[in-house]
């Protein structure tokens, strides 16, 4: 056997040297968080050892009493993070602690603006977890052995957070992970008993394993003599350590609630709101949902972590346990403790188990809930900042949860027509509750932005009727609408697709459409001839007042917006025509209609097509055609 002490020196992975760099120079201004973080982990790795030791008891190494230690050295300016955890072999350490394993970190670091406070921010959200040591360390010195194993297949891990860490063995008696600190100049604070303890008071009190520092020895009473030996150096828990969560509600301090969120989520920030609820009776579960404040920067990466941390009586079972919430609440974090589970339960049982299904059921009720209560609190803007973080998932809600439709339609808020302002404050209640007495329907209309919805053409009547109408352009809206059919027993209707209904005419203006359609027939007939390739149909409506033309989607067709998401998907989609509607009485109109020249004639029915094609925001066939049309009829004019 080659008792040889491998000693080799790896670089960093890109992601990881480029995080550091950015922790250690926007961090600065909150140091202390790198204890937090440390201490999570440390209660992460025994968490895990608890698990494996369910199915192989000999882990323990006749070792059951699981701690967290944090020694200091005054002398050495050190600080020393230990746990009898699950402890990290070669690889693991090699991978855990050279590189980023999280999805989506490139383009995370790309959003990085450079200004730190905003980056301090971001940051935090990403979660820095371990390599938050060197906000306070020059120098970090890892000794772990991973339980099980044997002394000698333990590992030493340094590095002076730059560029690189050497890595070599290093025999270890007891299983886990000690973790020194060697304290930068400026950080000799958090060699200070007093200090660290009142740090671990503030972050960790909840973490449900005994966080142990030395015992301070009271000094010799007056005439006394030191004594001629060591007293033996005793341990005491400086935090709670009971699980937060089995505690009861009026117990827990809001700090001790904000805390513990850090610690599930890895987020720096407070959450916005929680809900701790234990339930009896058929099934008992405990459960502490918490909402964030901010979303997380991978909302968006189909492999971001979500779910919950499950634990089955007090014993921690995994993470990210995504069974109990549906995917339009995945920035939902928490604990759920449950009674009835097995220990042994795994993520497949998981799936098929009657009794996740119900607690799946009555945690996103929870969930839902939690966020109608906010929303109707109208003091603060507590939900007005949800929305804006979290609005266009919730949207996803409808469409993957046709039970809790209803209840999530309530917490929809929209742009609309009667403020005209890109914030989406407006909610179905408030549209409803200002329809006009012969409205049936609550109108929508969808564009690619703000802007172009805000001035799309169709909304021309409504405006001059006083109707209001819904501005959507979020990408999710057209999905959302697709799946939305009523609320309150009102149908939606987009303004954008198929003929203009207004149960609010008059019979009047029923008559009026009638004359203008037959008035104008021989002028969508010569439209729709000189564009028959492009449209299919043409007619004149009422619908217009300020415009010319606009362009209809018939009722069974793809909306453009869809259409735009799916080519951009590189999705096959059907190939329809749109409609066109033209206003007769328009100066434009009238025009057309007396231009005796069918070659002009073709090119101005192709110039108001193209038009109201770009009205739309959408992008010409053939956008030098457009312009060709158009310059010769702007020398024609000069000529004229
Ligand atoms: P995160 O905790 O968010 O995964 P970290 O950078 O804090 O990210 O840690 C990276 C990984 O290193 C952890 O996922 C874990 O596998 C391992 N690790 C960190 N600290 C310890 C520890 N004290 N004991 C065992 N493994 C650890």
């Amino acid at each position: 056997m080659t008792v040889e002490a491998k000693k080799e020196t790896l670089g960093f992975q890109t992601e990881a040297k480029q995080l550091l760099h950015l922790m250690i120079h926007s961090l600065y201004s909150n140091k202390e968080i790198f204890l937090r973080e440390l201490i999570s982990n440390a209660s992460d790795a025994i968490d895990k050892l608890r698990f494996a030791v369910l199915a192989d008891e000999s882990l323990l190494e006749g070792q059951g009493e699981y701690e967290i230690r944090v020694d200091l050295d005054k002398d050495a300016n050190t600080i020393t993070i230990s746990d009898n955890g699950i402890g990290m072999n070669r690889d693991e350490v090699i991978e855990n602690l050279g590189t980023i394993a999280k999805s989506g970190t490139a383009s995370f670091l790309e959003s990085l603006t450079g200004d730190e406070r905003k980056d301090s921010q971001l940051i935090g959200q990403f979660g820095v977890g371990f390599y938050s040591g060197f906000i306070v360390a020059d120098r970090v010195e890892v000794h772990t052995r991973k339980a099980g194993e044997s002394a000698d297949s333990g590992v030493l891990w340094e590095s002076c957070g730059e560029a690189d860490f050497s890595i070599e063995d290093k025999a270890r008696e007891s299983r886990g992970t000690s973790i020194t600190l060697f304290l930068k100049k400026d950080c000799e604070e958090f060699a200070d008993d007093w200090r660290i303890r009142s740090v671990i008071k503030k972050y960790s009190d909840h973490i449900s394993i005994p966080v142990l520092m030395v015992k301070p020895t009271p000094p010799p009473a007056e005439g006394e003599d030191t004594p001629e030996e060591e007293v033996a150096v005793e341990f005491e828990s400086v935090n709670e350590a009971t699980a937060l969560w089995m505690r009861s509600r009026t117990e827990v301090s809001d700090e001790e609630y904000s805390a513990f969120y850090k610690h599930v989520s890895h987020d720096f920030e407070d959450p916005l709101t929680w809900s701790h609820n234990k339930v009896e009776g058929k099934l008992e579960y405990t459960s502490l949902l918490y909402l964030p404040a901010k979303a997380p920067f991978d909302m968006w990466n189909r492999e971001m972590s979500r779910g919950l941390k499950l634990y089955v009586q007090r014993t921690f079972i995994m993470d990210e346990a995504e069974q109990f919430l549906p995917m339009y609440l995945r920035f939902v974090k928490g604990v759920v403790d449950s009674n009835d589970l097995s220990l042994n339960v795994s993520r497949e049982i998981l799936q098929k188990d009657p009794a996740v299904e119900s607690m799946r059921s009555a945690l996103t009720k929870r969930v839902l809930d939690m966020l109608g209560k906010m929303a109707k609190d109208k003091e603060g803007d507590k939900y007005a900042n949800f929305w804006k973080e979290f609005g266009p998932v919730i949207k996803e809600g409808p469409a993957e949860d046709m039970a809790n439709q209803e209840k999530i339609a309530k917490l929809l808020r929209f742009s609309t027509t009667h403020t005209d302002v890109e914030i989406q404050d407006q909610s179905l209640e408030d549209y409803v509750a200002r329809m006009q007495d012969t409205q049936e329907k609550i109108f929508y209309v969808v564009a690619e932005n703000f802007n172009t919805a805000k001035k799309s053409p169709h909304l021309e009547v409504f405006r001059k009727k006083g109707i209001e109408v819904l501005l959507l352009s979020d990408r999710v809206d057209d999905w959302l609408m697709n799946h939305l059919r009523e609320f309150d027993g009102k149908q939606f209707q987009d303004v954008g697709r198929g003929e203009l209904d207004l149960t609010s005419e008059t019979d009047e203006e029923k008559v009026a459409k009638e004359s203008l359609a037959k008035e104008s027939e021989a002028l969508v007939e010569r439209i729709t001839k000189a564009l028959t390739d492009k449209v299919s149909e043409v007619r004149a409506t009422a619908r217009l007042t300020d415009s010319v033309a606009c362009l209809v989607v018939g009722d069974h067709d793809m909306g453009a917006q869809m259409r735009r998401i799916m080519e951009a998907a590189g999705q096959d989609i059907p190939d329809t025509k749109p409609i066109l509607e033209v206003n007769p009485a328009h100066p434009l109109a009238l025009m057309l209609d007396q231009e005796a020249d069918e070659d002009r004639f073709s090119d101005l029915a192709n110039i108001v097509l193209d038009q109201a094609t770009l009205v739309e925001g959408g992008q010409l066939d053939d956008p030098a055609g457009y312009v060709a049309r158009l310059n010769t009829l702007l020398l024609d004019m000069a000529k004229a």
